[in-house]
Parts: C-alpha cells; sequence; structure tokens
C-alpha cells in the first residue's frame, strides 16, 4: 500500500514552520515583485541560499527592474552577482532578459511556455516562478521533491521531468503549489541528499526509506 500524501505534507507543514524559508520564498514573501522572483530564482540555481541572498540585494539595490537591469553591462552584472554558481552564465542570461521581457510589455509572463521563451529559464524556474510570484498550479520538481518523492516510494522514476509528468497525474491539485517549499525546506533541514537525520525525523515511523541505506540512517 502507498502513502498517505497528505498526511505526510501535512506532518511536514508543521515540522517546517521553525525551519529556513528557502530564499525565492523570502523574495516573493518581501516583494511579491514577478522580477524579482524571476531574478532570484535564477540566481538561485546551484547555489547555497545565503549567496543568492546577498548575490540578489546586492543587484536589486542597482537594477530593481527590467528597465534598469538593461541600463547594466554583462561585465557589471557579472561583478554584482559574484559568487552564485555559473556567475558568468548567468550574467549573460540576465543581460538578455530585458530584450526578451520586450515580447511581452516589458513584464514577466504568467505562462509556462512564455516563461521557457526567456533565457536561462527552464521547467523548473518557470513553474516555481508560476508557484511563487503568481500562486498558478505549478508543480516545481527540483533535486529535493524528486528524490524525497521516490524514497517515499511515491513515484517511481529516474529523472525530475518524469516525477513531474508522475505527479501531475496523481498529487492531488491543491498540493501543488506547495509541495516545492516543503520538500526543499523539509530537504535543506533533516532529509539532507546525504546521510538524512531520520533519527529526527516527524515522518520515521511511516517512511518507506526506499533507497536511503541502513548506514544512513544514524
Ligand atoms: S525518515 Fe529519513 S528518509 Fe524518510 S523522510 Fe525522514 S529523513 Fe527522509
Amino acid at each position: 500500500m502507498g502513502i498517505d500524501i497528505s498526511l505526510f505534507l501535512e506532518k511536514l507543514r508543521e515540522e517546517i514552520k521553525s525551519y529556513k524559508v528557502p530564499v525565492v520564498e523570502l523574495v516573493s514573501v518581501q516583494t511579491r515583485d514577478p522580477f524579482k522572483v524571476l531574478v532570484a530564482t535564477i540566481l538561485s540555481a546551484r547555489t547555497k541560499d545565503e549567496t543568492t541572498a546577498k548575490a540578489s540585494e546586492r543587484l536589486f539595490k542597482v537594477a530593481p527592474d527590467s528597465e534598469t537591469l538593461a541600463t547594466l553591462s554583462q561585465e557589471q552584472i557579472k561583478k554584482l552577482i559574484y559568487p552564485v554558481g555559473f556567475y558568468k552564465a548567468k550574467a549573460g542570461y540576465l543581460s538578455n532578459l530585458p530584450k526578451a521581457l520586450e515580447a511581452f510589455a516589458k513584464k514577466v509572463p504568467s505562462d509556462l511556455d512564455d516563461l521557457l521563451t526567456l533565457p536561462g529559464v527552464g521547467r523548473k524556474t518557470a513553474s516555481l516562478v508560476l508557484n511563487v510570484a503568481f500562486q498558478k498550479d505549478a508543480i516545481c520538481v527540483d533535486t529535493h521533491v524528486h528524490r524525497i518523492m521516490n524514497i517515499w516510494g511515491y513515484v517511481s522514476t529516474t529523472t525530475p521531468l518524469k516525477t513531474e509528468m508522475a505527479l501531475r497525474k496523481k498529487l492531488p491539485l491543491h498540493h501543488w503549489q506547495e509541495v516545492n517549499t516543503i520538500l526543499v525546506t523539509f530537504g535543506q533541514g533533516t532529509c539532507h541528499p546525504v546521510s538524512p537525520h531520520c533519527d529526527r525525523c516527524v515522518l520515521l515511523d511511516l517512511c518507506p526509506k526506499k533507497g536511503v541505506t541502513p548506514r544512513k540512517i544514524h
């Protein structure tokens, strides 16, 4: 028998109240500005939250919107966002962003396919922007969601894209918006990719722990 996903997410919703909020959520709580949410999401890929938060702050002081971002050179952007992961490539994406947004009246679009036309925006980023900036139903599957859903045996998939497709069929709609925030926060705080803290986990008695070797259970 499979797990009760609503029970799992309900327990974690309570559990993560005392955890640190992921940076993109934080930006959205602070601003509700789709431009800032999009830029922070692009910066956050393969980067620690603290680094993303500081880089976003430096950049937004100089370029809080698309118009001001367009006045910066790629070199200036690079200096402002350093040391986020892949800062050179990201400076290139951000430098091209204002031009790409012109197709959408200089506003961040609220449609998945439109978002996917923007530089540096893949499915994960687009889904997160839809969730966080526009409160739209999309499932943002990153490595934490993919990994933990497989550990729970709720899906049995080999890639984040396959996980997203499986969740679209199976996960009740009312969980779509919250699942990324819950599992990213929980994945960073307890169910780590290496050596998850099963010893202090609220799901210890319920979790099937698929693929988690006994060595990793402390
Ligand atoms: S029991 Fe362990 S593997 Fe299962 S969710 Fe908790 S930390 Fe992750």
